[in-house]
Parts: structure tokens; sequence; C-alpha cells
């Protein structure tokens, strides 16, 4: 092999340099198809080849990489990176206006090994009270059992952020949009309280997506997703990502070796297959959820409808003022939670599961799935009443998502 065909893997900037430097002022539809998308070197092929392997050929480059300590930059073995990893985390930085970002088998582990690469033990969290149920059995387990305190507050209430933050607090974690009532984080002042408390800002933008909003450009730290929703958008697929700053990736990424945590090639590929529709299956997404929101507003057996591109939600002028897409994500109220699942077993084109984010609708109930463990009293503390019914509204056209939840809702 020639110089010029590296035998021993390449870095993978140097292969994709010319896609770098046209990815700043690339809008998000050509970065969701190009950014990070790479053609084999060897055949020609158009896009990125699956590199089903474990491991790689070693040579001078790899042993000096591992002797250096930049054994993320060069491809050694799988579980440290690969080149169909790079690919789909190139993608998402882009996406992001990140300098770096990682790819997860699950948002769990990304979230995992990013919320412990910033707590240290006898330290503080600032956490939101409306967290994702696996992010606050993760806060409430394995962080309190470091001996890491942790503070859950109001998402809306900055004065109440503001005053949790202690001299030890060294990580304000929360999410863009909560589950289910959809509640718009203010992410820029918190940002500042972050800032001024010299702690790290992390959000769990899953909800939000790099389309509604960027939030490493209003000061967020490291943004993290589970990709499993949006960004993969097909309901096959269990991933993560974390983006920011390369030396925060990088201090990130000794947890994800230790953890375990790294996506195999094949979810590599599905990922990066699934983020290139992203910027046309959100507006599809908020086109859709907008239309259904009305739809449902304005029926009578329901009760309170919840989607930030509704004028009627308590966060609207938030959203308007943040997000450039309002997402596909809605809750309501039809009553009681009897009534709820009434509804939910006479969908027939609406699926009955939990999740979110993939291209056919689904529907499901906090008080059975979600906020099961809060109970009644619990949910209505969060503000989530009886009969509340959280819909994501897939990519179907909207006349026929909305035939279907009018017929449940007759019969209900
Ligand atoms: C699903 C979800 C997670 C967890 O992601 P997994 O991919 O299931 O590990 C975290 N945060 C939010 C907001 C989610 O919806």
């Amino acid at each position: 092999m020639s110089e010029s065909t590296p035998k021993h893997g390449y870095a993978p900037s140097q292969q994709i340099s010319h896609r770098k430097r046209s990815v700043e002022s690339w809008l998000d539809s050509t970065c969701a198809v190009h950014a990070g998308t790479h053609d084999d070197p060897g055949t020609g092929a158009v896009g990125t080849p699956i590199y089903q392997t474990s491991t790689f050929n070693l040579g001078a480059k790899q042993y000096a990489a591992v002797a250096g300590g930049t054994a993320r930059d060069a491809f050694i073995y799988t579980r440290y990176g690969n080149p169909s990893q790079w690919a789909v985390q190139e993608k998402i930085a882009a996406l992001e206006h990140a300098e770096s970002a990682l790819v997860f088998s699950s948002g769990m582990a990304a979230i995992a090994a990013t919320v412990l690469t910033f707590c240290q033990p006898g330290g503080h969290i600032v956490a939101s009270s409306e967290l994702y149920g696996g992010s606050y059995a993760f806060l409430q387990t394995e962080v309190a059992g470091r001996g890491v305190r942790v503070s859950y507050v109001d998402p809306g209430d900055l004065g109440a952020i503001a005053a949790a933050v202690e001299p030890d607090t060294a990580l304000l974690y929360f999410e863009t949009l909560t589950n289910p009532l959809l509640r718009v984080l203010d992410v820029p002042r918190v940002a500042a309280i972050a800032a001024r408390a010299g702690a790290k800002f992390v959000v769990d933008a899953t909800f939000s997506t790099p389309m509604a909003m960027r939030p490493l450009q209003h000061g967020v730290d490291v943004v993290v997703h589970s990709c499993t929703k949006y960004l993969n958008g097909h309901s096959d697929l269990v991933a993560g990502a974390a983006a920011g700053s390369k030396a925060l990736l990088d201090a990130i990424w000794p947890r994800l070796l230790a953890y375990g945590g790294s996506l195999d090639p094949h979810g590599c590929y599905l990922l990066e297959r699934g983020l290139k529709t992203l910027a046309i299956r959100m507006q599809a997404h908020a086109a859709s959820a907008l239309a259904v929101a009305q739809f449902l507003q304005a029926h009578p057996k329901v009760a309170k409808v919840r989607y930030p591109g509704l004028p009627s939600h308590p966060d609207h002028a938030l959203a308007a003022a943040l997000m450039r897409n309002t997402g596909g994500m809605l809750a309501f109220e039809v009553g009681d939670d009897a009534k709820a699942l009434r509804l939910l077993d006479g969908l027939r084109l609406v699926r009955q599961a939990t999740s979110l984010g993939g291209v056919e609708s689904l529907c499901s109930l906090p008080c059975n799935t979600s906020h099961a463990v809060y109970g009644e009293d619990g949910r209505r503390a969060l503000g989530i009443m009886p009969g509340c019914v959280r819909l994501s509204v897939g990519i179907e056209d909207a006349q026929d998502i909305i035939a279907d939840l009018g017929q449940a809702l007759e019969a209900m």
C-alpha cells in the first residue's frame, strides 16, 4: 500500500476534512444529509460503509496515540472508537454546532457517563424536578450512592434554581422540554445561573432536538440525547449521544470506555441513516402536532391540551423565542385515567406504546408508564392531572391521525 492509502486506518478528521470546512456554512437539512457522512475511500461507494469490526491493524500511529493518551482519535478497538461511530458523531456535532460529540449504546449510557464526569463525592447537583424516570432513578441511586447530594427544583422557577445553588454545586442538570407537560426551559437564563456558580450545565434535549434549538449556543456545556427517539426517528434502535467542546467530550470519553456504553457499528449505520431525514421529519412532526393539538383543543371531550406551539400553552412565548420547531409531542386530558385507557384501547392507527419520536404516532399514559411510581397525588403535584394522555405525533397524514383520535374519543 502506498503512503496515500494508509494501511492502519485513518484519522477521521483527515478523511473528511473537506466536509468539515463546508459544515460551517451549511443549513440544517444539508448538515443532516452530508455532515460526517463519507464515501468509501477504497471503492468510491457513496455513503459511509458499516465498519463491522471489533479491532484495527496496529502501527506506529496507534501506539503513539496510546502512549500520548489520545487513543480516542485513533482506531484501535471498537469500544474506543470506530469510523462508523465517527461518521455519526461528526453529523451530530454539526447539527448541534458542537466541536465534538460521542455516541453511546443508549440515552442512559450518555447521561450516566456525562453526569458522572461532572460530579465528585461530596459535591452537589441541582436537577429538574421533572426528569425522565430513568435519569431520576440514576441520580437517586448511582449518583447519590457516590456521596453526591442532589436538589430537585421546579424547572420553571428561575428564582428557585438560583436559590438551590450551593458553594459545592458542580452541575446543573435539566431537560429542554419536559415530559409529559412540554414545559420549555429558559435555557439562556439557567445557563447564566450556572456560569455565575462556576458549575457545568448539562441539558437533555431529547424532546426538542437540534431542529428546535442548539443549547450549546445558549451557554450549555454539554447536550445529551436519547437518539432512540427523534434523532434516529424510526423506533428501531436504542442509542444516545453527548455533544460539546472537545475538552469536555475528551473528559467524558473515559467513562464511555469504563462503563462499556459504546454503540456498535450497525447501530451507528442505522442512526446515521435516520439522522439524514431529521430536518424534514421534524417539520412534518411539528406541522401535524399543531393540527392535532388544534383539533383536540376544540373537542368537547378534551379538557385541556398542552402543546408549546399553541398560544394556550403557558410557555408559548418562551417557545416562540427559543425554538425554531415546537416538535411532535403533546399531552391532553380526558377527565380520568380509566377513560384515558379506554381511549387508547379504541385507537386503530395510533399505536398504544411507550417511547416517542418515531415516524409512527405513539400514545401512552403517564399514570401507568413513565409516572406510575409517583402515585396520583405525586402526579397532581407535578401538574399531571388524572386522564392525562401523552401523544407522540408521527409523520402520517394529520387528517388520518385526527380521524383516529376522533373515533376513539367518541367511543371512549
Ligand atoms: C428515552 C429518554 C431517555 C433514555 O434514553 P434511552 O435511549 O432509552 O436510554 C432519556 N431522556 C429522555 C428525555 C428520554 O425520553
